[in-house]
């Protein structure tokens, strides 16, 4: 029996040529010449904001933070559903993070919840695009518009998604997506943040090279650079772009895979729909699906049997987030009931999914799903 694991990098025999050239001369690694070549191919999908390679997403958090000036006692609205970087980027600077409930279609933030937390300290809301898949931008916009807070959206899992024809990112005041090795397009360990807001792209280039002008040096607007503004190392390192710049060529491809195979899940599981309490995600989140294929079982003890089902038959299947308010460091906040993230996170269920793997494989693991059911 073969082992199918949860997500897998993309093979291709292009990583080793790309690295060999990076090696071969060390002026390629000083001029940057893989990340420039990645800033060509994703600059197209942001046409008025400035992108920077970071060596995470949680840097481009971070540096949004700074960008805010976050400060002690502002407040931030965001799901207790996300990774802890969605919270901890604006907490180590003092912030308050305040979480508000997920809707169970679409598993984003609940906006009618956005509005009723907005008090006179709130700075931001940071939408979490769970799994690609964006809330209503339209109406998150106007409420932050209205109230003049700030619009950060984590589009970590959302490369490739779009709302209304617009790269995930690329529509609220900040974005930032993850091209770390857990997502659909990978550097091995990277990331991308996008700086929509005309207002602060001077400042977060500065922020961005350890809180100095070097790209005012580096474009010969000043002779040499200097200490400038606060900031830190958040550069992608050469040998993750020369990743990245291999899977941004495939990307099409590999988000075609993934589609074309939860679209498989889909079909496989449907005599599931009405019989066993099993969710299956939402059939119109499919079009545009890349990152996650997930189902909800009846509840926590069940998704735990699933997950043990599956890895006895050599699948890898995974539970998602801990919710952030109900986590350690989170319960020092207040916080209120959050009935949706706590239920959707006990019953939550990835299977896998990535290019490497084939239809065959999909009807397997479908297949080991129903029999679990059905036991
Ligand atoms: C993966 C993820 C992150 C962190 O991305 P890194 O590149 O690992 O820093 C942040 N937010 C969400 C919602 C994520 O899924």
């Amino acid at each position: 029996m073969r082992n199918i694991f949860f997500n897998s990098i993309n093979k291709s025999k292009n990583y080793i040529k790309h690295v060999e050239y990076l090696l071969s001369d060390y002026q390629l690694i000083r001029n940057k010449h893989f990340s420039i070549k990645c800033l060509k191919v994703l600059q197209p999908l942001f046409l008025n904001s400035n992108i920077f390679l970071t060596h995470s997403a949680t840097a481009g958090l971070e540096i949004i933070a700074h960008l805010l000036n976050i400060e002690k006692g502002d407040e931030v609205i965001l799901p207790s559903f996300t990774f802890v970087s969605s919270a901890n980027s604006f907490v180590s600077q003092g912030a308050i993070p305040v979480f508000v409930d997920i809707e169970k279609e679409g598993l984003g933030i609940d906006l009618g919840l956005v509005e009723k937390a907005i008090t006179p300290k709130t700075k931001a809301v940071v939408a979490v695009h769970y799994a690609g898949h964006p809330c209503d931008l339209n109406r998150l916009k106007e409420i932050c518009m209205k109230h003049q807070i700030y619009l950060i959206e984590d589009a970590a899992m959302a490369f490739g998604n779009n709302f209304e024809g617009i790269q995930l990112g690329g529509i609220g005041d900040f974005g930032v997506i993850s091209f770390d090795v857990t997502k659909q397009i990978s550097s091995i360990q990277g990331g991308l943040l996008i700086v929509n807001n005309e207002k602060f792209q001077k400042r977060a280039n500065n922020i961005y090279h350890n809180g100095t002008n070097r790209s005012n040096f580096t474009n010969g607007i000043v002779p040499h650079y200097e200490w400038v503004d606060v900031g830190s190392k958040y550069q992608m390192n050469e040998l993750n772009a020369a990743f990245l710049y291999e899977d941004l060529n495939q990307f099409l491809e590999v988000l075609t895979i993934r589609n074309k195979l939860s679209k498989i899940y889909y079909k496989e599981l449907l005599p599931l729909k009405n019989k066993h309490q099993l969710t299956l995600m939402p059939q119109e989140l499919l079009e545009e699906n890349y990152h996650e294929f997930y189902v909800l079982l009846k509840d926590k003890l069940d998704r735990d049997k699933c997950i043990n089902y599956l890895a006895e038959r050599a699948i890898e299947a995974m539970f998602h987030y801990t919710p952030l308010h109900n986590s350690k460091k989170g319960r020092l906040f207040i916080n209120n009931e959050l009935p949706n993230t706590t239920e959707i996170s006990d019953r939550l269920l990835r299977l896998p999914l990535h290019a490497e793997m084939d239809e065959e494989d999909v009807r397997y693991i479908a297949k080991q799903v129903i029999s679990y059911c059905d036991e």
